[in-house]
């Protein structure tokens, strides 16, 4: 069953800050009638995401470590369950359902119509790129550790490990506030990693600006944000991705490197956690990975006749990230070939889930093959 949300897209922004937004809407357009009002919603970065997805999985976005995630920032959801009622999730109403929808995934209770979420003013933001020399992914990822570990709430960045011989990384951030800021933190890495970055790009954003740079489209309108069969820009590319959760811990960045070894055209993206994302007790919410360090996605491009084999390798890489010591994994990047996805996804939360997806749906209308209910 797929029920399209698309005209579902209004979002409406009260002069307190808090946020009424249509479940059908994209990120871009979520961030554009934020920005409007002034206001900003910590999110993910590419920009033709549904909010709904993102939001009932956690929604992990370069603003985490300041603002939290997605879900931590929804009030109340408006639910439409199996049996045809709609109800109002929120902490004095239907409290468990509001807990599930916090980051126990899309697609396991009822379909949410409407978003509610507190959001914070929009001040100015600093972005970054960092590209490293071919070579010093060990020093680099050793020191993004450390570093992002002991760094402010404002940082937020994200080790970006390209496979080859020898891997190659970048460091892409934003940091909560004006470049100089930014650029301290940036030379405290630069130090630590004991290695100079081939290029160094900083620049002031405001939020919106911000959100269309690491979606990649810095230069486009909100309207060429969307896909080509909408009349934006955006063309449909084919990948495979999976995901783990790193830490609390550091992994062993020479062990990392020689998993990236020889793997060209596989990207490795770890992303920052930590700071507001780690206040939360792990089952405050659904999103059970509060003390993680970062989420690591795996990425590779594929087409039909390359899937098998693309697949084939993402896996390996997966499940070698495991035996590092990253048994994890978020449920945004629902991985079909997860061993033991319901402890993976969702760790010591899923009894409660699964409690709570049999009140609100005991036939099972919504489940779908790794639905809680079927862990
Ligand atoms: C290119 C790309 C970039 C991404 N970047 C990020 C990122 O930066 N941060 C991050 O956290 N995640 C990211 N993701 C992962 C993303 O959060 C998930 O793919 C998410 O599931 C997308 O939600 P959707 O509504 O667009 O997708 P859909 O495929 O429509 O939905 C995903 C699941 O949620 C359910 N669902 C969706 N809407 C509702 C609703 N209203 N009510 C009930 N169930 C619903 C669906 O049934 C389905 O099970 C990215 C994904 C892609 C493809």
């Amino acid at each position: 069953m797929v029920i399209d949300l698309r005209a579902l897209n209004t979002v409406r922004v009260d002069p307190d800050g808090s946020a009424e937004v249509g479940a059908g809407a994209r990120l871009i357009e979520v961030y554009a009638g934020l920005a409007a009002a002034g206001r900003l919603l910590p999110g993910g970065s590419c920009p033709t995401v549904g909010i709904g997805g993102l939001t009932l999985g956690g929604g992990i976005g370069v603003l985490a470590r300041r603002y939290g995630l997605t879900c931590d920032r929804l009030t109340a959801a408006e639910v439409v369950t199996a049996d045809s009622c709609v109800l109002t999730a929120d902490a004095e109403h239907e409290p468990d359902l509001h807990w599930g929808l916090r980051g126990g995934g899309g697609g396991n209770f009822g379909v949410v119509t409407r978003f509610t979420f507190d959001t914070p003013p929009a001040p100015g933001l600093t972005v970054f790129v960092l590209p490293f020399p071919a070579g010093s992914v060990p020093q680099v990822l050793g020191a993004w550790q450390q570093w992002v570990a002991d760094a402010p709430p404002e940082l937020w960045a994200s080790c970006q490990i390209s496979g080859g011989n020898p891997p190659t990384c970048k460091v892409v951030g934003c940091w909560v506030g004006e470049p100089d800021g930014a650029n301290r933190q940036i030379d405290r890495l630069v130090r630590a990693a004991g290695t100079r970055p081939t290029g160094r790009t900083v620049a002031a954003k405001d939020y919106l600006g911000a959100m269309k740079f690491m979606a990649g489209c810095a230069n486009d309108t909100v309207a060429q944000c969307h896909p080509t069969w909408e009349g934006g820009r955006l063309t449909r590319t084919g990948f495979v991705a999976t995901s783990r959760m790193l830490g609390p811990g550091p992994v062993d960045p020479a062990r990392l490197t020689e998993l990236m070894t020889g793997r060209t055209g596989v990207d490795l993206l770890l992303d920052s956690l930590g700071g507001a994302v780690a206040e939360p007790a792990p089952d405050a919410t659904a999103f059970p990975h509060r003390d993680s360090l970062a989420s690591a996605q795996v990425y590779a491009g594929a087409t039909p006749a390359t899937e098998d084999r693309v697949r084939a390798t993402v896996d390996e890489i997966r499940d070698g990230l495991a035996r590092l010591g990253a048994p994890g994994a978020y449920v945004n990047y629902i991985d079909a070939t997860l061993p033991d996805w319901g402890r993976a996804y969702y760790g010591a939360n899923l009894p409660r889930l699964q409690r709570t997806a049999r009140r609100y749906d005991p036939d099972g209308v919504f489940a779908f093959p790794q639905s809680v209910t079927a862990a």
